[in-house]
């Protein structure tokens, strides 16, 4: 078995400890992870891209870039079928730029609240991108996950959309799920397991 390291920049901590989790059950390769906490006074990336796939590669490869190291990025967000895909690439700056989370629950809520909730069907999608910056090699993968938006916050768990996510398969909001059960049907979750794959098979 072979040990690389890897950087997961992401300053996200739930998304930190889900993404460790997942890596540390590769077969072929293992990976010394180490965060952003390493590289203080790295500049910010601009997340300017028009697609989840172009900012998680801008984000990959300006970290791999800036510090010579393999490097992990994703960009997430939430797709509403009703709302033609929004908030999409903005859902962390859907009410505004340093809006929160309940700032953007509540705006996402006043937009579909007039649909049927047969009609208020949605994904999250996740995309994540490895570069390594000495031999150029990327690898991109996206997951997604199927659900309702509800009308009415429930749960305390997890963070963004999750009290307004409906997971059918639970009949429960994300939020209401634990970190373990989302950890099994989530976006994030399900692009890790391709990532997995996709690893396992190029390292074989
Ligand atoms: P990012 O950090 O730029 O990728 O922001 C993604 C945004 O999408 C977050 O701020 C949340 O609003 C939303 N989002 C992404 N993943 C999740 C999730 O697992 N649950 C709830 N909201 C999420």
């Amino acid at each position: 078995m072979r040990t690389s390291t890897l950087l997961v920049a992401s300053t996200n901590k739930d998304k930190l400890r889900e993404i460790k989790d997942y890596l540390s059950n590769l077969r072929t390769i293992r990976f010394r992870i180490i965060d952003l906490d390493y590289f203080p006074g790295l500049p910010d990336v601009i997340e300017d891209r028009q697609s989840f796939r172009g900012n998680a590669l801008k984000k990959a490869r300006e970290r791999a870039d800036g510090t010579g190291l393999r490097t992990l990025a994703e960009d997430s967000g939430l797709v509403v079928d009703c709302l033609g895909g929004r908030p999409g690439i903005y859902s962390a700056r859907y009410a505004g730029e340093n809006a929160t989370d309940e700032e953007n629950i509540r705006k996402l809520i006043e937009e579909v609240k007039d649909f049927p909730r047969e009609e208020r069907t949605a994904h999250f999608v996740c995309v994540m991108a490895m570069v390594d910056p000495l031999t150029g090699e990327e690898i991109v993968v996206e997951g997604s996950c199927e659900g309702i938006i509800e009308l009415e916050p429930r749960g305390k768990n997890g963070f963004g959309y999750d009290p307004i996510f409906y997971v059918p398969r639970y009949k429960k909001t994300m939020a209401e799920l634990s970190l373990r059960k989302k950890n099994k049907i989530s976006h994030r979750a399900d692009a890790l397991r391709k990532l997995r794959d996709a690893v396992n098979e190029r390292y074989k």
